[in-house]
């Protein structure tokens, strides 16, 4: 293709996916294919010659569409959303026209200066003190992992990319046992290894990290010659919600001199709304937090934002600057490669301020405020009915439910998710809770209506009263 061809095909591109958004609720929300079935459609070998275009879109739409899930479909309920919301995705559509790498302020002043300023707006919309300074990740994962080793080099003195960790005394790190995997993987990477992720037991209805049996793991590591280096948080775990009580975690923190990351990946969105912030009250002593934009506040995905209340502790752990990467005379800049793992940045700030001023922060809190309510409305119409229990109450905007039908609880429940995602209407999936398995639903795609949430309740009932 050349670029005097670009200018049409764009605008296909734009009509198609207006097109895609307007249809969305016609389609079954996940995909209704078997392994296989793209593969088995996809050529061997790539084409020697060049192909016109209206032929691969041809293809696109015959051959890959089927096997998409339509994340932006208002009956997603599985997982957590990944949304992206129009003015995001415009920004996008820039972001890759102009297709720069971000990792220097030189390499793109103004797409640093804006990620500076958006991670002010960011931070203040939260809630946190100004002395907590951001940066865009591109996942949750890389910014628990820049944490995790952050955490190591402090508690090794800044010893351990330089002399590795065998000759060190071993790490320890503490979470509760609903944390996300993407932290047992920083740990992994980190070099600190699973055995010392001490994973405690959780008390009271929000499943909070047992402070008790906390503190207790850190005295008996300590009098085992352990290193404990870090505690990492939640508000808002994957399965149910989970949330800890952030004060006492951090208080431990600091009496223990550990370095406290929260992981509030999802849950860091609806922190904009003032009245949900005493889930988190105590952030303010944390080192380090994340949260990702791309899933419930609307910013197309990848974007991840972590605060940190020592950016330098952080750079000390990260930056490297070999030659070809000084920018010479340039002292004041900020050089966000040296806050991440990567080094390579795509210019995400773009699409958060597009976001933020195309619905301002109202708009935004006002979605993720209905979702809430949306939320507590449907688990106590889903109460009332005799087959069902609510298993876990709403925390935000997820809640917990079973159908208690006939026979084995665990194997019923998981038909009603397979039939429910094979019919197509809504979209939702699994976890355990306590050992049971449960069905779990979460309302914040950017896009759903009261409505979307009464077929979901319509539909539950139908197919779970057939299977
Ligand atoms: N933390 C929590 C609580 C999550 O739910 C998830 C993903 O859903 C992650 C971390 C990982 O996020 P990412 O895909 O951005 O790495």
């Amino acid at each position: 293709m050349q670029w005097n061809e670009f200018e049409e095909w764009s605008q296909k591109m734009a009509t198609w996916a207006a097109d895609y958004h307007r249809t969305l609720r016609d389609k079954p929300v996940r995909a209704q294919v078997s392994p296989g079935d793209t593969l088995s459609l996809l050529p061997e070998t790539a084409p020697d010659s060049a192909e016109p275009m209206q032929n691969i879109i041809d293809d696109f739409e015959r051959i890959i569409m089927p096997g998409i899930t339509h994340w932006q479909h208002p009956r997603f309920f599985a997982y957590f959303p990944s949304n992206a919301a129009p003015p995001s995705i415009l920004a996008e559509q820039i972001v890759s026209a102009i297709s720069a790498q971000c990792m220097l302020w030189q390499t793109s002043p103004s797409a640093t200066e804006l990620e500076t300023r958006m991670m002010e707006w960011i931070r203040d919309g939260l809630g946190l003190p100004d002395a907590f300074t951001g940066v865009i990740q591109d996942s949750a994962s890389s910014a628990t992992l820049a944490a995790v080793l952050t955490m190591r080099e402090r508690a090794l003195n800044w010893d351990g990319n330089k002399s590795g960790l065998s000759s060190q005394k071993t790490l320890r790190i503490y979470c509760s046992d609903q944390v996300h995997t993407s932290i047992d993987r920083a740990i992994w990477i980190a070099g600190i290894g699973q055995d010392n992720l001490v994973k405690l037991p959780t008390t009271g209805d929000k499943k909070s990290i047992d402070i008790k049996a906390l503190q207790n793991a850190i005295a008996k590591d300590r009098a085992d010659g352990y290193l404990p280096a870090g505690i990492i948080a939640v508000t808002g775990a994957t399965g149910m919600g989970a949330c800890d009580d952030i004060s006492a975690v951090t208080e431990v923190a600091a009496n223990e001199g550990l370095f406290t990351h929260l992981d509030a990946a999802w849950a860091g969105s609806a922190m904009f709304c003032p009245e949900f912030r005493e889930l988190w009250a105590g952030v303010e002593r944390c080192d380090s937090i994340v949260f990702n934009p791309h899933k419930w506040l609307g910013a197309q995905f990848d974007c991840s934002v972590q605060f940190l209340r020592d950016p330098d502790a952080l750079r000390q752990t990260l930056a490297i600057r070999p030659e070809y990467l000084k920018t010479h005379g340039q002292a004041e800049v900020t050089d966000y490669s040296e806050w991440s793992v990567p080094l390579g940045r795509r210019f995400r700030a773009l699409k958060l301020w597009f976001l933020m001023r195309a619905y301002g922060i109202d708009g935004l809190r006002n979605r993720m405020r209905n979702h809430v309510a949306w939320a507590e409305a449907l688990a106590a119409r889903i109460a009332k009915e005799d087959d069902f229990e609510i298993v876990t109450n709403p925390i935000f905007s997820l809640f917990t439910f079973r159908f208690l039908g006939e026979g084995d609880l665990d194997d019923l429940n998981q038909r009603l998710v397979d039939r429910l995602n094979d019919d197509g209407r809504i979209y939702l999936t699994q976890t355990f809770v306590d050992g049971k398995k449960v069905i779990r639903f979460q309302i914040g795609q950017f896009d759903c209506t009261e409505q979307d949430v009464h077929v979901a309740f319509e539909t539950v009932l139908e197919i779970a009263r057939s299977l």
